[in-house]
């Protein structure tokens, strides 16, 4: 396999190294945006025939340290889609952090690439579109969000006739499971950054401090799996160790388990259909003791149900949710927001998306500008 890795130094990214280096994989390009001394250390060991930093001045920077290697160095956001078409590659991971996946991962399906996907903005606003092209295309969609893949690995057993009565999302409920609304109000951004299970991102941490995250997944899981969103349910599940199940019309229920280690999720969908050893720690239930479960509490944490309403409005509605939560989670780091007005920015953007039909990529981006500015020009 020839595999480019957008995000490269993020914690998917990272992770996805790791897999890499342990099964021999090689790698043709490295994107990330402006980590300089992480992405050096990795053109060195991995030595990909292109690598890109989205910030110009850090890929200039770049440009002159590597200049001892044969590792071409392209800098600026245009870059990001040659690393992402590279001919040289078979397969695309798309660890990228936010909107900015979405295109990129485009880009990859019209250059044939099969697709590993940890970047969820490219289902949750431009789902509906890149599904059919995907699938005009024939391009394979992995899913690496350990959730899906969970789904996606409780699938394999499927029926030919299909026989699947709902899927079943595990949510760790967050650092916030049990708080009051009233506790919630004071919450800062150090203490939405502590995730009790995944080491992740901080956007990704705040959206699972708010259940957006969760919510998200419900969108993603519509369109990979092609399932009205009805048939998706939540269960929180604090201790992560079922990654999600489905249920079959017989109500059989199939689940997969693992340690919490994205590197299994990873794994899978770069070896996919085959297994392969790894260095994640093995699952030991004794040592976990017992299993717990919960109705997410919707009332606290009402940004799942909004994700349900805006997939079920459908269309446009996601996309401009999720620029909404995108906006209002980096004011909220920046201490300008509160975590309640997070939420209340998100069912501000559900209710005000009249537009919901869209033809090309390009009326998401236009849908996406126009839902930050909505934010931005009321609270900053
Ligand atoms: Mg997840």
């Amino acid at each position: 396999m020839n595999l480019s890795v957008l995000g490269s130094t993020g914690s998917i990214g990272t992770q996805t190294l790791d897999v890499a280096r342990k099964l021999n994989i090689k790698i043709t390009a490295l994107c990330a945006h402006k980590s300089v001394d992480k992405i050096e250390a990795q053109i060195r060991e991995f030595h990909p025939q292109i690598a890109v930093l989205s910030d110009e001045k850090a890929g200039a920077d770049l440009k002159i340290r590597v200049r001892d290697t044969a590792t071409k160095v392209l800098f600026g956001e245009q870059a990001i889609l040659e690393a992402a078409a590279h001919k040289n590659a078979d397969t695309v991971l798309n660890a990228l952090v936010g909107m900015m996946g979405l295109v990129p991962t485009v880009t990859a399906i019209e250059a044939g690439k099969t697709i590993a996907l940890a970047n969820k903005e490219t289902l949750v606003a431009g789902g509906d579109y890149v599904m059919a092209l995907a699938k005009q295309k024939q391009i394979p969609i992995l899913p690496v969000d350990s959730e899906h893949s969970a789904i996606f690995q409780c699938l394999q057993g499927m029926a030919p006739n299909r026989a699947l009565k709902k899927l079943i999302l595990t949510a760790s409920g967050g650092p916030f499971f049990g708080c009051s609304r009233q506790q919630l109000q004071k919450v800062k951004a150090a203490d939405a950054l502590q995730h009790p299970n995944w080491d992740m991102g901080a956007k990704i941490t705040i959206d699972s401090s708010t259940m957006m995250n969760k919510g998200f997944e419900v969108i993603e899981a519509v369109h990979l799996f092609g399932v009205p969103v009805s048939d998706v349910e939540v269960v929180v599940h604090r201790e992560s160790v079922i990654h999600s199940m489905v249920e079959y019309d017989d109500h059989s229920v199939i689940a997969q388990l693992g340690v919490p280690d994205m590197r299994i999720p990873i794994q899978y969908a770069l070896t996919y259909p085959e297994r392969y050893a790894s260095d994640v720690p093995e699952l030991s239930l004794p040592q976990i003791g017992k299993l717990t479960f919960f109705e997410p509490d919707d009332e606290t944490f009402p940004c799942l149900s909004i994700c349900r309403k805006a997939i079920a409005k459908g269309g446009l509605t996601p996309a401009a949710v999720n620029a909404a939560n995108e906006e209002a989670v980096r004011l909220f780091l920046q201490d300008k927001i509160s975590f309640l007005d997070i939420e209340k920015i998100a069912q501000d953007a559900l209710e005000n998306q009249k537009q919901i039909d869209y033809h090309c990529i390009e009326d998401v981006l236009v849908c996406d500008r126009a839902a930050r500015q909505r934010v931005l020009s009321r609270y900053s």
